[in-house]
């Protein structure tokens, strides 16, 4: 039984940290022509408006894309500039951020005539509501499992593949699930490059991931972490939020470094960013 509702946090710290990070990759691979597969594993709905009563409710977006759109007019760094285009064009009245786009909706405007995308979700009215967005007719939705329909569609057609893994983590043995796919990914797309998103939480479950993708023999794993507050004694709830990208695009730890570093400190005044290589070539 699924419970999570991505409109509940939509636009929020995570998903900045998220979306900028995918947006640097897909912007990196659109450098050469030939064709990309993307595959989204855990879609959600694609587009949320800021307005609905699940997002007001929390109004998390208030400590992550809010004050970066109201700081727009002052950003410098060239890949802040180029995503705050992208989700300017968003918005049904310019200028005026009412919507926050999902992953479904980065993946879908990057798409050329050559590529595919495909998305999952497993929830039927998240399913539902991708369903309705006015998507590239070259995205596919798909309702199920996304680290299935993942597996069964590798090796991919096309010469480059791109996946994107962000799972709600509504069970902890999908910490484990996620290392396993990626490991199974790469085996068969040995140059993919791989995203995945895990929440930075007091009990720590993520430490799973990193020490099973460590123990796998993958290379290349390079990470980075947004923390929007240090995780007291006192913690609870997602203090910071993590990606792993898998064979990174050359040059994406710097153009990052750069972006993260002008907008951290919008994001609060315990915020900070870090960034390493998890396991090296
Ligand atoms: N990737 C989205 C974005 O960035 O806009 C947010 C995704 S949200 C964190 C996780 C989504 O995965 C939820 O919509 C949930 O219903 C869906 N989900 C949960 N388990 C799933 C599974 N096994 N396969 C596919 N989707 C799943």
């Amino acid at each position: 039984m699924l419970s999570y509702q991505h409109a509940y946090h939509a636009g929020n710290f995570a998903d900045v940290h998220k979306h900028l990070t995918l947006y640097a990759v897909i912007h990196h691979l659109l450098r050469k022509k030939s064709a990309i597969t993307y595959v989204d594993t855990h879609a959600g709905r694609g587009l949320y408006p800021l307005s609905a009563t699940e997002t007001q409710r929390l109004q998390e977006y208030r400590e992550g894309i809010w004050p970066l759109w109201q700081a727009r007019s002052t950003l410098s760094d060239p890949l802040l500039n180029a995503w705050k285009e992208e989700l300017t064009s968003a918005q049904p009245i310019p200028e005026t951020l009412t919507h926050y786009p999902g992953s479904p909706w980065w993946l879908s405007h990057s798409l050329r005539e050559q590529d595919h995308l495909r998305l999952f979700e497993l929830h039927p009215g998240e399913h539902e509501q991708l369903n309705a967005q006015g998507l590239s007719p070259h995205a596919q939705r798909v309702f199920g499992d996304g680290l299935a329909g993942l597996t069964a569609m590798l090796p991919v057609i096309t010469p480059r593949l791109c996946v994107l893994i962000d799972p709600s983590y509504e069970r902890k043995a999908e910490y484990q699930e996620v290392a396993e796919t990626v490991v199974f990914t790469l085996e068969k797309a040995r140059h993919g490059v791989v995203l995945v998103w895990y929440p930075l939480l007091p009990a720590g479950h993520h430490h799973t991931l990193l020490s099973s993708l460590k123990e796998s023999g993958v290379r290349k794993i390079w990470r980075s972490e947004l923390l929007l507050r240090e995780p007291g004694e006192q913690a609870h709830g997602m203090f910071g939020s993590g990606m792993l990208v898998i064979n990174p695009p050359w040059g994406l730890d710097q153009r990052l470094a750069a972006a993260m570093a002008e907008i951290t400190p919008l994001l609060g005044a315990e915020s900070r960013y870090q960034a390493d290589w998890w396991v090296e070539e």
